[in-house]
């Protein structure tokens, strides 16, 4: 068979399944797979796998040991017991090309409150050529793109000639723990595919992030004397007013940065999360700010943490209270490096080659203020990793809605990939 040949069949496979991808995408965008609560979607997932004949490993994040890993991220708050994991495995008999690992995460981010969706957001709704809901883009694209690219190779009558590692992960929207743990359980191959929803560009680069947990102390008085107490969450206003002029020194600083620089001011503060007080009449005795910080490009996380340190500590002692009694930071969740692809990796080749070939034209590429999985096999275990995939709008927001023609073309790309990395066989 012609590599024209396979790929026509191919065209013909993925349009044959279009409509049991919709309905996939649709039962999968259905779960709301949120922090701690991915286990049913994860298990119907590992369904899914086992009826394709394909082997499967679901374990949790407490049956692996991985915290001495580089890339690790410290938790609080979460139950690892319920974090679980899925990856199949598609050996072939001989390795007659290059091995390939397909990942995605299937965590999502909370839809907040629901009622600003226009339609609630784990019940998938196609209008327009999109389906929206939480997650649909951010990543359930890739990973229905992913399984249906096999399932497209299946149908025109192939399996993968060499080692083809599925595996859909959680903990990607907080520290990346699930990703290293299939490292940490030995997974490896020649390159590893994530489809992250790129807009079909390839992802040079992501920024380093940070996730760090401000606790502050006040001295509670009855508020007719507050004058006489402080008050915890005004004193976590000025160390927020802190970090934010920091964060302006950074993107002055990240100029400097060859590949960074290409982008406006991808050191993003957010103080994402506040809780503190106790009762409205009584100036609060306690403020806690959960912090999402981009990593200064180059800076090694302990350097960049002690700079953080050195911020909030000098804006604390402005402030009589905090100055005797100094907010704690607790790093809690992401500790993640900065990744670049460098240029010029057979893999990213490929992958280019296969845009080209069912786009008609090169994909463009895209460097990123946030992260993504690819830093633990690209950055810690030399398997080089790129994002490539879907096109949507509104990740982290209301009504997430991804297109589906883009979902479409993808797992074509997906699927002619995988023939010519890791070439066919007769199934
Ligand atoms: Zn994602």
């Amino acid at each position: 068979m012609s590599s024209a040949q396979i790929q026509a069949q191919l065209v013909t496979a993925v349009d044959a399944n279009w409509k049991a991808q919709v309905e996939w995408l649709g039962s999968l965008v259905a779960f709301p797979s949120l922090r701690g609560a991915e286990g049913p979607c994860q298990d119907w997932i590992a369904r899914e796998f086992a009826a394709r004949g394909w082997s499967v490993d679901r374990y949790t994040l407490t049956e692996v040991s991985m915290a001495h890993l580089p890339g690790f991220s410290p938790v609080m708050d979460t139950d690892y017991s319920k974090a679980v994991q899925v990856v199949a495995s598609l050996r072939a008999p001989r390795q007659e090309r290059r091995s390939l690992i397909l990942q995605g995460h299937v965590d999502v981010v909370p839809a907040g409150p629901a009622e600003m969706w226009s339609s609630p957001p784990f019940s998938p709704t196609i209008r327009g050529g999109q389906m929206t809901g939480r997650g649909a883009n951010d990543m359930k694209s890739g990973v229905c793109a992913m399984v249906f690219a096999l399932d497209a190779l299946r149908t025109a009558g192939y399996l993968p000639a060499s080692d083809v590692y599925v595996e859909t992960v959680t903990e990607e929207e907080s520290t990346g723990n699930g990703a290293l743990s299939t490292l940490a359980r030995g997974y490896r191959a020649d390159a590893c595919l994530i489809p992250e929803p790129t807009g079909a560009k390839i992802l040079r680069g992501t920024v380093g992030v940070m996730w760090f947990r401000l606790r502050i102390r006040g001295r509670p008085v009855h508020v007719s004397q507050s004058e006489t107490g402080t008050n915890a969450i005004l004193s976590a206003f000025g160390l927020i007013e802190a970090l934010r002029g920091h964060t302006r020194e950074l993107n002055e600083r990240v100029k400097r940065d060859p590949w960074f620089s290409r982008i406006p001011d991808p050191i993003k503060f957010n103080p994402g999360k506040i809780a503190g007080g106790d009762w409205a009449s009584s100036t609060p005795a306690w403020c806690e700010v959960d912090c999402r910080i981009a990593v200064l490009p180059g800076m090694s996380l302990a350097a960049f943490r002690e700079e953080l340190t050195g911020v909030v500590m000098a804006a604390a002692r402005q402030d009589p209270f905090l100055a005797e009694s100094p907010p704690e930071i607790v790093w809690n969740g992401f500790q993640a490096d900065d990744y670049v692809l460098e240029p010029g990796s057979e893999f990213e080749a490929a992958v280019r080659a296969a845009h080209l070939r069912v786009n008609g034209e090169d994909p463009g590429e895209v460097i990123l203020p946030a992260v993504t999985d690819c830093r633990f096999y690209g950055r810690y275990h030399g398997i080089p990793s790129l994002s490539y995939g879907a096109t949507g709008t509104g990740s982290h927001g209301f009504d997430e809605a991804v297109d589906l023609d883009s979902i479409k073309r993808l797992t074509l790309t997906i699927a002619t990939f995988i023939a010519d990395w890791c070439g066919v066989r007769a199934a």
